[in-house]
């Protein structure tokens, strides 16, 4: 069985002792570190027979195959994939949780639970919800039924509506250390300089692939470079090259993580605690960037994109620090 954060089954344990189960709970940590399969044992503590997540009662091993009729899935198609969880009939490809999803899973929440116990409902990445998702949800969460535990597991709460955050129970998952991670990286066949900084971007919860971070991370820092120097016709063809070569979240992630390393090294932090210090001679060459305002236009980038605005505008808006519209 996986292994359980301290710090969660702490909580848990204290809300089955005082039978004082919340309504909502929002699940924050790395996806490196696990917290989905977190989000699947507090599934399996309340679903369990014998409510200990006991894995091998016909409710854990129902809630294991992804059978269980009062265990619901709330999360976009390229998510359920990559989890290698199991589809929905009819849903839209893309990184996108619509409204009419959100109220599907709020009308099996208005039946009785099936085997008279609690329903779990497993929000993933709730960040992919779009505007008019996210406040249903939140209507809901206003008013949750008996019994009714959701649960929301995400890596980026900055991207949450407040109102949806303060309507549940946080649990922060402790965190691994840069060298554990790393070794997972190597175990899994990476070199040594790529994994530790696969390992910082998944600590900060900017997690990609080796592969992405190979072939993104040299066009995003001669992007940042040109913007630098004010190469207006190499940013733009960088520009494109990044739309072509990398999904928007995937880019946008890299050069967050490399605008946070802007800001650290402008703050003077220790150049051991950078993401991406292995390339420090081209992060020292672009101190002069206004980092602080790139980063506060990239975080208003989400919903911008949930919009269907372009990877370019996007990119082309945090350049200039102009407002994303
Ligand atoms: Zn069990």
């Amino acid at each position: 069985m996986d292994t359980i954060d301290s710090q969660l089954l702490r909580v848990v344990d204290g809300w089955q002792r005082r039978q004082a189960w919340p309504h909502a709970v929002l699940l924050t940590g790395s996806e490196r570190s696990g917290i989905f399969d977190q989000a699947f044992y507090l599934a399996r503590r309340l679903l369990c027979e014998t409510e200990n997540a006991c894995g091998v009662c016909s409710s854990c091993q129902r809630v294991h195959r992804m059978s269980h009729i009062d265990l619901h899935l709330l999360a976009s198609t390229p998510t359920l994939k990559q989890l290698d969880l199991p589809l929905v009939d009819g849903a839209n490809e893309r990184h996108l949780i619509r409204k009419e999803e959100v109220l599907e899973c709020c009308r099996a929440l208005s039946l009785k639970a099936h085997e008279g116990g609690w329903r779990v409902i497993l929000c993933l990445r709730p960040e992919e919800m779009n505007k008019e998702a996210a406040n249903t949800l939140l209507k809901t969460l206003e008013e949750p039924g008996d019994h009714c535990l959701f649960v929301l597991v995400t890596s980026e709460p900055k991207a949450l509506l407040k109102t949806i955050i303060s309507r549940c129970q946080h649990v922060k998952l402790k965190p691994q250390s840069r060298e554990d991670l790393s070794q997972v990286w190597i175990q899994e066949g990476c070199e040594r300089s790529k994994s530790e900084v696969l390992a910082a971007m998944d600590l900060r919860g900017f997690g990609v692939t080796p592969e992405t971070l190979s072939e993104l991370r040299p066009l995003v820092l001669g992007w940042l470079t040109a913007v630098h120097e004010r190469h207006r016709v190499q940013e733009l063809e960088l520009a494109e090259g990044l739309n072509r070569q990398g999904t928007p979240e995937a880019v946008l992630r890299v050069l967050r993580s490399l605008l946070s390393d802007l800001l650290a090294l402008n703050a003077g932090c220790p150049e051991v605690e950078l993401t991406h210090r292995d390339r420090l001679d081209d992060l020292r060459r672009m101190t002069g960037l206004d980092s602080l305002t790139m980063a506060g236009v990239l975080d208003t980038s989400a919903g911008a994109l949930r919009r269907n605005v372009s990877l370019i505008s996007i990119l082309t808006a945090i350049a200039r620090g102009a407002q994303l519209t």
